[in-house]
């Protein structure tokens, strides 16, 4: 995110003029997002230089690093806070902070740990010692207990600019096509554009997808189809995803919304596409593919969900004609 989207958020304003609350909940679906936020906020709150955050000095740059020892960040990337670190983090919050005037507590995945977890940290977010901070970082609001809720300065982060998005992209020195495929599908999230880049098989899982869509019309071909399919249970949600949002623009082709497209290097499979389904028949699959992820949370028999996906198609395809 650029600095000037930053500047002119209330957040802060609050932060350089000290009126911040001590519990910042940061929620978006995007887990990128959600880390280069922290990261701006703890900086803006650390950094020596007039103008913050500056990311050149000592501050700025041992948060950049990690290694600011009054920033404690919990649990690694990717994983879920342990109760037993939990204790382990409340048991230092009253400690005074080692080189500051305060420290700040990130919480990664909040929204992962469970209603019990939430409750202990509940009570050292209604009494918080003046020194500690916490930024707690959550990609699904709805199973954040009410009373957490209502300790906290709640930021629901904007999505990131096709500009920012873009050169976070770059950097990663990835090639320009796969890059601009991942832009044009991850629906501004820089987390999802990521998991596109690294994955091996994105580029062949559009194709795949695109194809299926223009072809699938018979149910006998369901075999060719599922045989696929069922060797790719390791992707299947970045595999929903692409055919959610084909669907999505070939949605927005047919009412003629060419503006809201981002699939533009594809528009003629959409096209395709979109005389080959009715509207009816494309809102109902793009619904199904919310049983599909419910049964997938329930681990039921893969094959079988993917039998039900295809066969859903066929299904609505016939149920709403053209
Ligand atoms: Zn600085």
């Amino acid at each position: 995110m650029n600095n000037i989207q930053f500047k002119s958020s209330e957040i802060y304003k609050e932060i350089i003029n000290n009126t911040m609350m001590h519990s910042i909940m940061l929620i978006s679906n995007d887990t990128e997002m959600l880390d280069i936020y922290a990261n701006n906020i703890v900086s803006t709150m650390f950094c020596k230089a007039e103008e913050k955050p500056c990311g050149v000095c000592t501050e700025c740059q041992k948060i950049a690093h990690k290694t600011m020892v009054d920033v404690l960040e919990y649990p690694l990337k990717g994983e879920v806070l342990k109760s037993d670190e939990l204790n382990k983090l409340l048991d230092t919050v009253f400690e005074l902070p080692f080189e500051h005037d305060k420290k700040v507590y990130i919480i990664n995945n909040f929204s992962s740990i469970d209603a019990l977890m939430q409750n202990k940290l509940l009570k050292t977010l209604e009494e918080p010692p003046s020194h500690a901070y916490f930024i707690l970082k959550v990609d699904n609001e709805s199973v954040v207990l009410q009373t957490i809720k209502s300790r906290c300065q709640k930021i629901m982060l904007p999505k990131l600019d096709t500009i920012s998005l873009q050169e976070c992209l770059n950097n990663l020195g990835a090639d320009i096509k796969l890059v601009d495929e991942a832009m044009s599908f991850c629906g501004g999230s820089l987390a999802q554009a990521k998991q596109y880049i690294n994955s091996p098989n994105f580029l062949n899982n559009v194709n795949f997808l695109l194809n299926m869509l223009q072809n699938l019309k018979k149910s006998w071909q369901v075999v060719d189809y599922a045989s696929v399919l069922y060797t790719k249970k390791d992707e299947i949600l970045d595999i929903l995803h692409i055919y959610l949002k084909i669907l999505q623009d070939s949605t927005y082709l047919a009412l003629g919304l060419d503006d809201l497209i981002t699939l533009k290097t594809h528009t003629s499979e959409l096209k395709f596409i979109a005389e080959g389904y009715s509207l009816d028949a494309m809102s109902q699959m793009i619904k199904d593919v919310n049983l599909i992820l419910e049964k997938l949370d329930r681990h039921c028999n893969f094959n079988s969900i993917i039998d039900e996906f295809l066969l859903g198609i066929l299904e609505d395809k016939h149920k709403w004609p053209i």
